[in-house]
């Protein structure tokens, strides 16, 4: 059996990251890729736009069982880093609302087309539709096996990703490589992920979009809170607010906490500012029905269910004084949705838990259980915001393991 200097199992972000690097340094390399083609994933992120850093790069912005090792690969790789990287690759970046970085192109497939082109002019070897079946360790050397073929490799990359989204090349494979190499593990839980609900009215809310401020509350205590784009489905509850906080509450629902979000419909108003405002609003000569009169300032496909969660009697605005308003202007700011799971990795956008990041070297990440085994991307515990975050690390990542190794 011919034997590799590295074989890297996964061709996403961190693989080719690393491949690229690995093959400059004069390293001969093999890249194995399950889907038809490396970078399927990167594809599809940013909506096709790639959102591949962010300017402002702190550890709050990332997630793990240890912080202190993410602010160890974090160190010295800003977006000043990433900015460098590619644009030594001829891909210069753009910055977009909240201190996204794009391609300047807009397209991901620049990216991943200028990835591939890179790794290959590194002379690095790339096999796509070959899933690695299992790795074995013995004699100091590595034994890949895939379905027709097995190689052996004096190093490893395991960059083969995390669950959240399978259609896109997601898998536990790699977690189930490292796990058999002696490593542990934490479980995988969606994030990044739209939130699923058994309340009964969402078929007539579906398709609704506010701006508002989200609540989630575990077992009756609040643990995250979020503003921005809300966007009601007939099988839960989506938007940016909710993606943010979706990595907690799937932490909550892995340990089977009761679950609900509060939300404020309209939170440019305090709460005396919306008393007064419905106060004002009141004609005591009117016969409106009370939906109509909150139609005025709330989408009406909301109105019939905030009616409900306040058990309004009143039917015309003429019955309306002082106490109904505080119980709407209460109901306003606390519409609740029942939250009773995740919409699932299938539409997660990445996954918290993975490889145990005490057992790996922050600066070469190799193993620290078994030597010539490396690790990159979103198979480590880490996972980061929204806003470029996951793909930073990615990049960082397969940097490190092609600087130091
Ligand atoms: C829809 C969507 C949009 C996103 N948008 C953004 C965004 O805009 N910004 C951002 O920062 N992050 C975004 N992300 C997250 C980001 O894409 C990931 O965090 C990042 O791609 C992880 O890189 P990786 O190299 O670790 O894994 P991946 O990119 O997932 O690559 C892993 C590769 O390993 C391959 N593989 C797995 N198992 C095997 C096996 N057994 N044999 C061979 N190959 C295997 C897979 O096919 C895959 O190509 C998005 C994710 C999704 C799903």
């Amino acid at each position: 059996m011919k034997k590799e200097q590295w074989i890297i199992i996964g061709g996403g972000a961190a693989g080719l990251t690393a491949a690229i690097m690995l093959g400059r340094a004069g390293q001969k390399v093999l890249l194995l890729e399950q889907n038809s083609r490396a970078g399927k994933k990167l594809l599809a992120t940013g909506n096709g736009r790639c959102n591949l850093s962010n300017r402002t790069i702190t550890p709050e912005h990332f997630h793990s069982g240890d912080p202190t090792f993410v602010e160890q690969v974090l160190a010295e790789h800003s977006t000043d880093t990433i900015e460098k990287f590619f644009g030594e690759l001829g891909l210069p970046l753009v910055e977009g609302k909240a201190g996204q970085m794009f391609p300047m192109s807009l397209q991901a497939s620049a990216v991943v087309e200028i990835l591939i082109h890179a790794a290959e002019h590194a002379r690095v070897t790339i096999l796509t539709e070959t899933t690695v079946t299992g790795i074995t360790h013995r004699e100091n050397a590595f034994v890949v096996h895939a379905a027709k073929q097995s190689w052996q490799a004096e190093k490893i990359l395991l960059t083969a990703g995390s669950p959240a989204a399978p259609q896109l090349g997601g898998s536990m494979s790699g977690l189930e490589f490292a796990q058999a190499l002696g490593h542990t593990i934490h479980p995988y839980h969606p994030a990044l992920v739209q939130l699923e609900s058994d309340a009964p009215w969402l078929k007539r809310t579906a398709g609704v979009k506010i701006e508002g401020n989200a609540r989630l509350y575990a077992n009756g205590e609040i643990v995250d809170e979020r503003h921005g784009d809300l966007l009601f489905t007939p099988y839960g509850i989506s938007g940016l607010a909710i993606l943010d906080l979706s990595r907690t509450a799937s932490l909550a629902l892995a340990e089977s906490a009761w679950c609900e979000l509060k939300l404020n419909l309209l939170p440019r108003f305090s709460k005396e500012q919306l008393t007064q405002l419905l106060l004002r609003r009141i004609d005591p000569a009117s016969n409106k029905p009370i939906a109509l009169w909150l139609s005025a300032i709330l989408n009406k496909k909301l109105v019939p269910v905030l009616l409900e969660q306040v058990k309004c009697t009143a039917k015309s605005e003429s019955e309306l004084g002082r106490k109904h308003v505080n119980k709407f202007v209460h109901a306003i700011r606390n519409f609740t949705l029942p939250i009773t799971d995740t919409h699932g990795f299938k539409h997660a956008e990445a996954a918290a838990g993975g490889v145990d990041v005490n057992e790996v070297d922050p600066v070469t990440m190799e193993s620290r259980i078994m030597s010539g085994l490396y690790f990159g991307g979103e198979i480590l515990d880490v996972v980061g915001d929204r806003g470029g975050y996951n793909l930073h690390w990615a990049w960082v990542t397969g940097l490190r393991v092609g600087n130091y190794s």
